[in-house]
């Protein structure tokens, strides 16, 4: 996955502990296996290669996550889209390189995930039109994080926490009280003393993708991986978009998804889904919540303190 993991759990016996750390790593590797992108004989990268020309035949597993990123597509008007690598391959971040914009125009009309042609009988997909490529780096690590909380759960894990790139969920608590989750500073992403928050958590996944995990500067300009499928270019409205909500394939989906649209149009569709909340962290280092983690507004002046019983008229 080209990124670290982690876990962290409470087990009775250490023995049981260290095994179930042991069959999450094993899980990891198996998903690595079959969805990267890096590894040229993955399933993915069997896709890559063979569906413009025709059908491939994937794992049910694989095709589900394929299907399911198409979902994310659709309710997000195509800022979430895995097709987005049609483009996005143009760009290595480690090297300083990046497509010139007449590049980027040929590439971007094979950016579009309505163009993924599926078959649920045999579990095939194939490309609907020539250049397209599929990278599931926006939500294969949010999948293997919920895989692997799903492995402690089966194995009687009550408290824990897996995390993978910018990925994590929480099992349970953190010892009686709930988990704290920081949000990096963008500009200082690696010091826990310059966090932009903290916040807490119990039983629920958080993603954030940040613009200072994979990027380069040329010009003051920063060239970073999340991609706004519209336009081919790197997003530029925030520097942070966390998500919080039920598992993290959904928040690490959502999480690119609240980057390239931003705040505004982000917390439209945030605001409406019952249990995700968005943090933003703006260029200018402005802190936006969504609803549910906003602080109560300020009570107007006079008005009695909270949980006296109503006024008698
Ligand atoms: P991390 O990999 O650290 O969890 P993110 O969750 O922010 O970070 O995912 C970033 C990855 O998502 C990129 O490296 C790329 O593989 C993929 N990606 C970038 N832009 C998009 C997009 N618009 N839609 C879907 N996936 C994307
Ligand atoms: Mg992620």
């Amino acid at each position: 996955m080209g990124t670290r993991v982690y876990v962290q759990l409470w087990a009775d016996d250490p023995e049981k502990g260290n095994a179930a750390i042991t069959a999450v790593m094993d899980e990891m590797r198996r998903l690595d296996n079959l969805m990267s992108h890096y590894k040229p004989d993955s399933q993915l990268s069997q896709i890559n290669q063979g569906a413009a020309a025709g059908p491939v035949q994937v794992d049910p597993e694989l095709f589900d996550l394929i299907k399911l990123s198409t979902h994310f597509s659709e309710i997000t008007e195509g800022a979430f889209d895995i097709t987005y690598a049609s483009v996005g391959y143009l760009y290595n971040y480690p090297l300083h390189v990046r497509p010139t914009e007449e590049q980027i125009r040929t590439a971007l009309p094979a950016v579009n995930w309505r163009n993924l042609e599926f078959d649920a009988t045999h579990h095939t997909i194939r490309f609907g039109r020539p250049g397209m490529r599929i990278d599931l780096g926006g939500i294969a690590k949010g999948y293997a994080v919920d895989r692997g909380v799903a492995i402690l759960k089966a194995r009687g894990i009550q408290h824990a926490l897996v995390t993978a790139g910018g990925d994590s969920r929480l099992l349970g608590d953190h010892l009686g009280r709930p988990w704290l989750v920081s949000i990096a500073h963008p500009d200082d992403p690696h010091n826990p003393e310059k966090v932009v928050t903290r916040i807490p958590l119990s039983d629920a996944a958080v993603s954030t993708s940040g613009d200072y995990e994979r990027y380069f500067d040329e010009d003051g300009v920063r060239y970073h991986h999340i991609i706004d499928p519209h336009t081919g270019h790197p997003a530029n409205k925030v520097r942070s978009a966390t998500v919080i909500g039920p598992t993290a394939t959904q928040t690490d989906g959502l999480s690119k998804t609240a980057f390239v649209l931003g705040p505004e149009k982000a917390l439209e569709i945030i605001n409406r889904l019952p249990d995700f909340d968005a943090v933003f962290v703006t260029p200018t280092g402005r802190l936006l919540y969504s609803k549910g983690l906003r602080p109560p507004a300020p009570r107007p002046p006079g008005a009695p303190p909270p949980g006296s019983p109503p006024a008698a008229h």
